[in-house]
């Protein structure tokens, strides 16, 4: 037994919804209404409240109104696009000339970088977002200041300084060398210190030539536990001029392929245009891909693929991809996924289960987290409190929900972060929606 004297204990009580079994597998949604002890940060005891009173008579008791639910997971979102989230109407190419690359260039200003990361970091937060994969900057100064800020947030975050050398414009560009010794920095300063973690992040195949591809993958490989993402067939405008420029490769996830950059510790975003040779390859690899439903509809990108992928064994999470995606809310993201299968003849037909799982524990495991994206024993306690205002419809609806499912289908297609009153990130609570 723990005792209480030594460590700060807290019990939450109230409804909790959980998906720790996959739902692509047999998983049911767990729905509790039920105690969790959390002892410095992490779920000691999960039962009923008199027993977790009865255990730990001193502990502070935290009641829940709305539902529990684990801290969400985005797989995939570009800290220096923030700003210009909403610019509609433009394939995937344009969009980044026209709208994406001008605002990244902005990042070279310091100053710019630190507020930017500021409301990048509170921007995830109060969208309930308590892991993420983020891309940095193509700056290091910039890069530094989002790991700075998520250090100060108690983020669990991976991120990396984005690279390119070619295509694009040339005041992003770098060069294999400067790649390698800005990363090295970035390692040094920020790597496995506290919750956070460095990805090896070329921007995609498009703007990296091979030295570079060589250089990340010397990175990758300076210390076991760094990470590797970036983009791959996501629209076929892009899938186009990759071919041109890697005529050796037999398709785009091939390049990264050739160049050692694929693996368990690898994400690669988007997969909207697979061939069955490279679901197969990224299957047999271990190498996870993040959806990201509503950039893919709002640039036009497609529809994704998901059975093709759960065939080939590929592991999927969610990203928002702001800022072709529009907004932060992994909520809107599981909506999306939704969709995305509803509008295929050979759609996977995913339930609320599905779309918790998809947001919650398939992005922790993507990244290699056991503990966190479910709430059982041993897991660290990142959670959000679901708490829609009174007298909004889904609070109408949850109200009146005939079950957990009813409930949890609702949030996925209704909440938003105004639908958020706290989030708990390794027992503490870091955001209230009403502070009181
Ligand atoms: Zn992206």
């Amino acid at each position: 037994m723990i005792n209480d004297d030594l460590a700060p204990v807290t019990i939450f009580h109230g409804l909790i919804l959980d998906t720790p079994e996959d739902p692509f597998n047999g998983g049911e949604l767990r729905a509790q209404e039920c105690a969790l002890v959390v002892t410095e940060g992490v779920i000691t005891f999960r039962g009923s409240l008199a027993e977790a009173q009865k255990r730990h008579p001193s502990a502070t008791l935290t009641g829940v109104d709305g539902v529990l639910l684990p801290g969400l997971v985005d797989t995939h979102v570009h800290y220096p696009q923030l700003r210009i989230i909403g610019g509609l109407g433009m394939p995937l190419l344009e969009w980044l000339e026209h709208c994406a690359l001008p605002e990244e260039a902005r990042m070279a200003d310091p100053t710019h970088a630190q507020a930017v990361a500021s409301e990048f970091v509170g921007g995830l937060i109060s969208a309930g977002t308590t892991t993420a994969l983020a891309f940095g900057a193509h700056y290091a100064p910039a890069t530094d200041a989002l790991f700075r800020a998520a250090h100060q947030s108690g983020l669990r975050m991976t991120a990396g300084l984005v690279v390119a050398d070619q295509e694009l414009r040339e005041d992003l560009h770098t060069t294999p060398e400067r790649a390698a010794s800005e990363a090295a920095g970035l390692i040094e300063t920020w790597h496995g210190k506290g919750k956070l973690r460095y990805a090896v992040t070329p921007r995609f195949a498009l703007s990296s030539s091979p030295d570079l591809l060589d250089s990340c993958r010397e990175t990758l490989s300076s210390r076991p536990d760094l990470f590797f993402t970036s983009h791959v067939n996501e629209n076929q405008a892009e899938m186009a001029v990759v071919a041109e420029l890697f005529p050796t490769s037999s398709n785009y996830s091939d390049v990264y392929d050739q160049h050692g950059l694929l693996g368990t510790r690898s994400l690669l975003a988007h997969n909207v245009h697979p061939t069955d040779a490279e679901l197969a390859r990224l299957g047999e690899t271990g190498t996870a891909v993040a959806h990201c439903p509503s950039s893919n509809s709002s640039l036009g990108s497609g529809l994704f693929p998901l059975r093709r992928h759960l065939e080939a064994g590929v592991r999927v999470s969610l990203g928002s991809d702001v800022g072709a995606g529009t907004g932060f809310n992994q909520f809107k993201e599981g909506l999306q996924a939704y969709f995305h299968q509803q509008l295929q003849p050979d759609g996977v037909p995913l339930g609320p289960t599905h779309l918790l799982h998809l947001a919650t524990v398939s992005g922790a495991r993507a990244l290699g987290h056991a503990d966190v994206g479910h709430l059982s024993v041993g897991a660290v306690f990142d959670a959000i409190e679901v708490n829609p205002p009174s007298g909004t419809p889904l609070d109408a609806i949850l109200r009146n929900a005939v079950s957990a499912d009813r409930a949890l289908a609702a949030v996925f297609a209704n909440g938003t972060s105004a639908d958020i009153d706290r989030v708990w990130m390794g027992g503490v609570a870091t955001h209230t929606r009403t502070p009181e």
